[in-house]
């Protein structure tokens, strides 16, 4: 085997353990690159602003999963981070990537971006529209948390199994706990997911009513996926009679001529 046959094994099988991270900006241009983020080699450490919630507060919605444990091991924090950033493309700040030490800044669409961090047994995300949370897609909020949720169990799956300790896939969602939040002044305030999604409001220990609509968001709504599925056949049923019309209308015109 060849020294270029082994050491292009090796950059795939570190791609593959998202080790090497391909940045999303190349990948969409181009068809294979020598450029590669490693997260587990970034030492630099998060900007202030980053947990700056006076003038982004309130067009950002919180989720942090919690595990039950003390720690995130810092082999799995870097595992999640390189999945995040396999999925969205980085924000850049002074022509500089926004990647951090267990942190990273994405631009998950145009107008909304994500900053997730990772600190001691929690895995933070603030989910921020550029205008206001009035402008904030639901549907692309919700993809992110199942995007994420998914990157989690992986993880997970993946640590767990390396250590040989036996996991089943159903079991993983016992390993941590999900809550969505809310500023509330100099902080925020969690409330646990399934919770919010059968609430409107709670008053939290400071004595202010949130509520829950915008935290919602972060959880796909199954009557509106299956209103969105019953248009969309709907739509496609529409355009199919639209066509057989339009076939009779072109058949009926060239037998009249
Ligand atoms: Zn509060």
């Amino acid at each position: 085997m060849s020294d270029d046959t082994i050491r292009e094994f090796v950059v795939q099988l570190l791609i593959h353990l998202d080790i090497l991270i391909i940045p999303k900006a190349i990948k969409q241009h181009y068809s294979s690159s020598d450029v590669y983020f490693v997260p587990c080699m970034i030492k630099d450490s998060k900007p202030t602003t980053f947990y700056s919630l006076d003038s982004q507060g309130e067009r950002t919605i919180f989720l942090r999963y919690s595990l039950a444990r003390h720690s995130i091991p810092t082999a799995l924090a870097y595992k999640i981070i390189g999945g995040a950033i396999n999925a969205w493309p980085l924000k850049d700040e002074s022509h500089k990537p926004c990647l951090y030490h267990k942190a990273a800044v994405l631009n998950v669409s145009e107008d909304n971006q994500l900053r997730i961090l990772i600190d001691k047994n929690q895995v933070m995300l603030y989910m921020t529209n550029r205008t206001s949370l009035l402008s904030i897609s639901p549907d692309v909020v919700a993809s992110v948390q199942e995007c994420l949720t998914k990157n989690l169990q992986s993880s997970l799956l993946f640590h767990y199994n390396s250590f040989g300790r036996k996991i089943k896939p159903t079991n993983l969602s016992d390993l941590y706990k999900i809550e969505v939040g809310i500023q509330c002044g100099s902080d925020v305030c969690f409330k646990s997911s399934p919770d919010a999604m059968t609430i409107d409001s709670w008053r939290c220990r400071n004595g202010k009513e949130h509520q829950t609509k915008y935290l919602r968001y972060w959880t796909f709504n199954k009557v509106r996926r299956r209103l969105i599925k019953r248009h969309d056949v709907l739509c496609w049923i529409i355009d199919y009679i639209i066509k057989l019309v339009s076939i009779d209308l072109t058949f009926m015109r060239q037998q009249r001529c």
